[in-house]
């Protein structure tokens, strides 16, 4: 072979070997195929019209209790509340397990921004840990060694040492739908009195150990945003199993009404967080199709995972040992070696036809979460850096 010759062999391109695996699942020709569409079938058309022909739309409505009721149905929860959004659901779930101004939250630093927001609703302060590189989700050992190396047990309460605030609570999140190490989690959370919160706002369908996400912890969030797995246009919902929580839930999301008098009277500043009726009609269409959607998004998430079978600098992420996932949003992450390409192969994804983008910039980098305190986050910076998201939606196969 002449000098030339070696010269001539191109380098390994590992965007268009991604694309050329990817264009076996979802044909280039076919595109371009957006990163996740809502699918809207079923009797949804009915639902709606049923709204807009009684004018029944707003926050009072069958279509709201019949919602909540197959949520329930579905999860497992004794109780489902609906509210606006998923962000909504995640404040109330803080405030129901008592989270207060200047105190800390535990959260991932690896999450959708929501979760580090709703801590500051509440007036208090994230407080960022790691994942692990199997689900994403929180990673319990790593945990557990911060808190032995900043936090103690005062007076029943976990205080962090070093800024002596109260650490209330942990808000675990089961990233693009795969399920947290719940178990270890809640040991540790026991183990230093900290409040447990899912936000299990991707994981809807998903399953940890056999039970619905969102049952290990007091309370839980859903979302049933445009993007999720099941959407209402907007919404979320909180689970709970506590009658307690559940009826404060609602008391807290519906402004703290009393219950119909002569008065309209309130016992809390409270929220306007009601899902309206409109949005629960379109999500009872929905949910009556979660099967059938799920099942869609598993096929799409098997056959990309055959098709990166081997592929040399990204491994796609699947779902771990311990549960079930939705497989919200496929994920494939590039190993360290290639790390520094992420953007290149983002470029030439989008550039090709598949609507494709970074996993989050992760919260201790953005402005406003600069200062809060945190744990080393190695695996988030890690994953942050070389994580892509690709085409996930239920009727793309
Ligand atoms: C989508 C999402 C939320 C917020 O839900 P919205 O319905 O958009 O308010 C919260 N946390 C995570 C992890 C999410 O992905």
């Amino acid at each position: 072979m002449s000098d030339l010759a070696v010269a001539d062999v191109p380098d390994y391109s590992l965007a268009d070997e991604i694309i050329a695996r990817l264009d076996r699942v979802l044909p280039a020709d076919n595109g371009p195929y957006a990163l996740h569409e809502p699918k809207i079938g079923g009797n949804a058309w009915d639902y709606v019209r049923d709204c807009l022909d009684t004018g029944w739309v707003s926050s009072a409505g069958a279509w709201v209790n019949r919602f909540e009721t197959m949520l329930t149905e579905i999860t497992g929860s004794a109780h489902a509340v609906a509210t606006v959004n998923g962000t909504a659901a995640l404040h109330t779930c803080l405030l129901l397990v008592g989270v207060q101004p200047g105190a800390e939250v535990l959260v991932p630093s690896l999450t959708f921004v929501a979760t580090a927001n709703t801590v500051r609703y509440c007036g208090a302060e994230p407080h960022f840990v790691d994942c692990e590189a199997t689900s994403l989700g929180v990673d319990p050992a790593a945990l557990d060694v911060h808190l032995a190396a900043t936090a103690e047990r005062r007076d029943g309460l976990c205080v962090n040492r070093l800024t002596d605030r109260p650490i209330r609570a942990l808000v675990v999140m089961h990233c693009f739908g795969h399920p947290a190490r719940m178990d270890a989690l809640a040991e540790v959370a026991e183990r230093y009195s900290l409040a447990l919160v899912e936000d299990a706002a991707e994981s809807l369908g998903s399953c940890y150990a056999g039970h619905h996400t969102g049952h290990i912890g007091r309370v839980a969030a859903i979302s049933f945003n445009g993007n999720k797995t099941v959407t209402t246009g907007g919404g979320g919902a909180i689970l709970t199993d506590d009658p307690v929580l559940a009826a404060r839930a609602r008391h807290l999301t519906t402004t703290a009404r009393l219950p119909a008098t002569d008065a309209v009277a309130h016992d809390l500043v409270a929220f306007n967080y009601r899902m309206p009726n409109l949005n629960a009609a379109l999500g009872c269409a929905q949910l009556e199709q979660l099967a059938e959607l799920l099942a869609s998004k598993r096929r799409l998430a098997e056959r990309i995972i055959e098709a990166f079978d081997g592929c040399e600098g990204a491994r796609v992420l699947r779902e771990p040992e311990w549960g079930r996932s939705n497989y919200w949003l496929n994920a494939l992450i590039l190993d360290p070696s290639h790390a520094a390409e992420r953007d290149i192969v983002l470029h030439a994804l989008n550039d090709a036809g598949y609507q494709c983008r970074p996993f989050w910039t992760p919260m201790h980098d953005l402005p406003m979460y600069a200062a809060s305190p945190r744990a080393p986050l190695p695996v988030t910076d890690r994953m942050a850096a070389s994580g892509i998201n690709l085409p996930s939606g239920p009727g793309l196969i």
